[in-house]
């Protein structure tokens, strides 16, 4: 039955209900806009269904094997342990359909309207989803990223990220390529969990961007958890042959896997999309161009999050979204703050970082103080197992101003956040020493480091 006008015009139309685009739909719904949204694939985007919820739950059922064997030196006989790939599975999309529901309920509790449909840009103010045109004041390109694979024969046999959660049988031997977040996160899921995994990063030193001592320092650690990390190696092609896929390497050795992931970054979302249709523009990286406020090269039509190039993490969809709705819809212009943008990648141990590296800070010609403590976690005295955490702050000398702080161990993404909150609120090195610590913690030792390292 064809809709009416008043039906398919809106003062808002958001493409995509992922994290930033639900976000939008219902902050500028509750300021009392018209907001229509459209999603073709899954309620929640990557983050609820293929990307950092069912990813933390995979971490969480990977953790238990060391668990198991931990337990031993504290008095604990654990009988033979045995892990069932299907129920993790099966459990977690169970959890993923609940979020679901509960993504569809606050969109509709908000008065938002959600169209199940694919959307394409007419023009700079329609829309046409399965095959009904909506007019709209204001258009939010919201269609986040898309996992790539690198260019190599046979790479039609490798999977993404968007594969890896719902495999039919557990990959035995798993071959991750890339050194990044999602493939740093994999390798040590699918070691947890008990495969026989061969991560390969194309550089020196994986985690580029990270800083340097905490890239090394995490590498050592995952490789005494078992994962056959090698740089300055990448794949060259792909074969399936009886029992699984043969790779063959760069550095001219091969390898017999039964399941090959390409972690090899994200590119903007945007096939199909119709840009073409309008004046949006893309950067030299081909992410959208939008400015501070979101505003693309189409006045009408605005851009955040994944799609737009910067960083591409959950909160800051969610805090773009924000910014986006009260400027547009609230009379209440607010700028988005990307300082001190805490993060996390759930390696085993964890990486967590806010500010700037040491590599950074020296580029900006500060004067620096660097703080460092590695030291064996409490709890692996007693388990026995063979695992150190690194702890480091950087100072700027000419302002006592804590601009870095970094961590590899357990909880780092939980620490961070804390330390986060000092850091945008300007806390310095002196401040820290006069923190209190809480005993027994690691967390406590970024409040009693004294003695520069350099
Ligand atoms: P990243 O950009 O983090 O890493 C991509 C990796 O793939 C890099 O090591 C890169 O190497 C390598 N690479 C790129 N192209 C090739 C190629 N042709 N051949 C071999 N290696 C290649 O991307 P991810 O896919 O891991 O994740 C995408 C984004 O998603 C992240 O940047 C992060 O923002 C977000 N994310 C966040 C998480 C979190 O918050 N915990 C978890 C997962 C993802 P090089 O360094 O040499 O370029």
């Amino acid at each position: 039955m064809p809709e009416s006008h008043k039906d398919t015009s809106c003062d808002l139309f958001v493409i995509g209900a992922g994290s930033g685009g639900v976000r939008a739909s219902r902050v500028a719904a509750s300021l009392g806009a018209k907001v229509i949204v459209a999603e073709g694939l899954y309620l929640g985007g990557t983050c609820v269904n293929v990307g950092c919820v069912p990813k933390k739950l995979y971490v969480y059922g990977s953790e238990f094997g060391k668990a198991f064997k931990d337990a031993a030196g504290f008095g604990w006989q654990v009988g033979e342990a045995a892990f069932d790939w299907a129920t993790l599975r099966d459990n977690k999309s169970r959890e993923i359909g609940r979020l679901n529901s509960i993504y569809e309920r606050l969109l509709d509790g908000s008065g938002a309207t959600t169209l199940d449909g694919m959307a394409r840009l007419i023009d700079a103010h329609t829309v046409e989803v399965n095959g009904i045109q909506y007019q709209a004041d204001k258009i939010l390109l919201a269609t986040g990223s898309w996992p790539t694979k690198p260019d190599f024969p046979g790479n039609e046999h490798a999977i993404t990220s968007n594969e890896i959660f719902d495999l039919e049988s557990f990959p035995e031997r798993l071959l991750v390529i890339g050194g990044g977040y999602i493939a740093t996160e994999f390798a040590g899921i699918f070691n947890g969990l008990g495969s026989q995994v061969t991560q390969l990063y194309r550089g020196d030193l994986f985690m580029r961007g990270f800083d340097d001592d905490i890239r090394s320092f995490a590498a050592e650690e995952i490789r005494k958890t078992g994962v056959d990390l090698r740089f300055n190696t990448n794949i060259e092609s792909l074969t399936p042959v009886n029992d699984g896929y043969e790779a063959r390497l760069t550095d001219g050795s091969t390898l017999v896997v039964d399941t090959v992931l390409c972690a090899t970054g994200r590119h903007p979302n945007i096939k199909g999309l119709g840009l073409e249709h309008t004046k949006v523009t893309l950067d030299s990286r081909g992410y959208v161009k939008a400015d501070a406020q979101f505003q693309t090269d189409e006045p009408s039509i605005f851009a955040l999050g994944d799609m737009t190039g910067g960083p591409q993490l959950t909160p800051v969809a969610i805090a773009q979204a924000m910014a986006f709705a009260h400027t547009h819809f609230g009379n209440d212009s607010k700028v988005m703050d990307y300082e001190f943008i805490p993060t996390a990648v759930f390696c085993q141990p964890n990486i967590g970082t806010v500010g700037l590296t040491e590599e950074a800070a020296r580029d900006l010609g500060l004067e620096l103080q660097i703080f460092k403590s590695d030291f064996r976690p409490m709890k692996h005295t007693l388990s026995g197992r063979d695992e150190r955490t690194l702890m480091k702050l950087i100072v700027d000398k000419s302002t006592d101003r804590v601009i870095g702080l970094h961590m590899v161990g357990p909880d780092a993404g939980e620490i961070c956040q804390g330390m986060a909150v000092a850091m945008k609120a300007g806390a310095t090195k002196a401040h820290f020493d006069s923190t209190v610590g809480i005993h027994p913690t690691a967390a406590e030792e970024f409040v009693t480091m004294r003695t520069p390292s350099s």
